[in-house]
């Protein structure tokens, strides 16, 4: 008897698809033509429907019997207890278990650190166990030794580990890398921002967000944070975009680092709950219903790798892996990926979080067979055009992409080669290949500004990764990127006096009309914390 998957409804034909704008090339220098961003970042909604199915099938088998044993039966698997993360001080499984392959680590192009011990300090000499807060606290009760750099994420003695600079002497690392008190500043109102805002389930909401305000006297005053767009469909996405930007600041299920009365520690572990807890069999996360599914997932299981990778916690172990193995069976044969199951057709934009997922799962010691980056490179060959290095969202040369009566006045910007390099940097760590410097060319042609219709908050965080891997922290590249960047970001912040929408980003940007304020928030924190959340791939000078 063949086993099939619960049913899934096909794609909603209502949906709108992004439309590609063919642009001629102008001969002789080529003009920015081409958006195509993104499909859009993608996050959805419940999962009641995936739910609602399965009670009925259920309800089907009990009335009707078992199913007939031919090759049309629905077989449902049974249902898969999600881990629970515990309320302890102190998990059992947490310390001294080696999760990373000591020789494969060595290898890794991404992490190696051992020379970040030299900047991991505090310039003030503050003790390294408090140079962030508790949140290192549990992480591992071994001082670093040596080599070890790898087996315990870098932790105490001044190792940086795999995801080190997040966890101890960022100031350091943000110093050098160009950002400071401002930036770390607008990191930490933005997680708080988020922190009030999520949901007591874990979740976080792209339009109901607005039920949790006013949790707080503090930022009472001015009303709610207003109405915006986006749509609840990419619920899953932001959920996962919002504990990347806690993670990405070296927060953890366990950190104790309390802010306005939240503990942020509290706030990553209801939300990877509610990631393992909305995970089905095969290991997507989040329903299949909704629209651009794809995105929801890539993004989740990056966080459920860095959740692992960060803590080493075998809580998150087995459904990170699974969450993994969900991205490559996904996957086009020998190319990319796009909205739903091996659909058939690729984009750069998904592509490039499910890259992302697969390097955090190589750094984490998690497994996957070679197709994945394999498939990614043809995928991206394919779609770059020789000569202007310029790469494509659903072919070489697509144009301006966006969603019908949302989008379709905003200008055009490169992050798709901006994925491009940063992908080809994790996977290959070959700086000779020009693609990469071709592409960030005409990344910083277009440097952040904060004017209608060119606010990109997608563009300006894939582009800060790739111009900081390229040539950060001190490259001039670098240097020109990152000053526009935090022009845009850290003035347009919402303040204080904004009341509930303190540390929250209006919702200007080109993809605001899928992901709302949660997104603007979550990829804007991201985006500073650029300085210390992965460490350069090229070393640093
Ligand atoms: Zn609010």
């Amino acid at each position: 008897m063949a086993t099939k998957q619960v049913p899934v409804p096909p794609p909603n034909d209502d949906v709108p698809e992004e439309q590609v704008v063919e642009t001629e090339l102008p001969p002789g220098e080529p003009e920015t033509f081409t958006d195509k961003l993104i499909a859009k970042t993608p996050w959805w909604a419940m999962s009641t429907g995936i739910h609602v199915v399965l009670a009925l099938l259920m309800a089907w088998l009990v009335v009707i019997g078992s199913p007939p044993d031919d090759d049309d039966a629905v077989v449902v698997a049974p249902p898969r207890k999600p881990r629970v993360i515990p309320d302890m001080e102190k998990p059992p499984d947490l310390p001294n278990e080696k999760v990373l392959d000591m020789k494969k680590s060595t290898e890794d192009p991404v992490f190696k650190k051992e020379e970040e011990a030299d900047h991991n300090e505090t310039e003030d000499n503050e003790e390294f166990q408090k140079a962030k807060g508790d949140s290192l606290d549990f992480v591992s009760d071994k001082p670093f030794k040596g080599k070890g750099t790898y087996d315990t994420i870098g932790t105490g003695g001044g190792g940086g580990g795999r995801y080190g600079g997040r966890l101890g002497g960022k100031r350091n690392l943000v110093n050098k890398g160009g950002g400071g008190g401002d930036t770390e500043d607008a990191v930490l109102s933005a997680l708080k921002w988020l922190a009030r805002h999520q949901n007591e389930d874990g979740s976080w909401s792209v339009q109901n967000y607005t039920n949790r305000c006013n949790r707080l006297p503090k930022y009472a005053s001015g009303g709610k944070c207003s109405p915006n767009p986006g749509q609840e469909d990419f619920n899953t996405g932001v959920t996962g975009l919002s504990i990347l930007a806690f993670l990405g600041a070296g927060y953890s299920h366990l950190s104790k680092d309390t802010h306005d009365g939240i503990c942020f520690g509290d706030v990553v572990k209801r939300g990877l709950q509610w990631l393992m807890n909305h995970q089905d069999p095969e290991g997507c996360i989040g329903p299949r219903t909704a629209q651009k599914y794809m995105y929801n997932h890539t993004i989740c299981a990056l966080a459920m790798s860095e959740a692992y990778g960060l803590t080493g916690s075998n809580l998150f172990k087995d459904q990170a892996q699974k969450a993994v193995d969900f991205v490559i069976a996904a996957q086009n044969p020998d190319k990319g990926w796009r909205y739903s199951y091996r659909c058939g057709d690729n984009d750069t934009s998904v592509s490039g979080w499910a890259v992302m997922a697969l390097k955090s799962a190589e750094i984490s010691g998690l497994s996957f067979p070679r197709t994945g980056y394999e498939g990614t490179r043809n995928w991206l060959d394919e779609v770059t055009e020789e000569n202007y290095y310029r790469v494509g969202y659903t072919h070489k040369g697509t144009g301006k992409v966006f969603v019908p009566g949302l989008n379709e006045s905003f200008n055009h910007h490169e992050a798709l080669t901006a994925i491009a390099v940063m992908a080809r940097v994790f996977m290959d760590k070959n700086k000779s290949d020009t693609r990469l410097q071709g592409g960030c060319s005409l990344l910083v042609k277009d440097k952040p500004a904060w004017k209608d219709n060119d606010i990109d908050f997608y563009y300006w965080y894939y582009a800060s990764l790739a111009l900081f891997q390229f040539d950060g922290p001190t490259g001039s590249y670098w240097k020109q990127w990152n000053e526009s960047m935090k022009d845009a970001l850290v003035k347009n912040q919402n303040t204080q006096s904004t009341g509930c929408k303190s540390g929250s980003w209006e919702t200007v940007d080109r993809w605001s009309c899928e992901g709302g304020r949660v997104y603007c928030t979550a990829i804007n924190a991201l985006t500073l914390e650029v300085y210390y959340r992965y460490a350069n791939v090229f070393g640093t000078k």
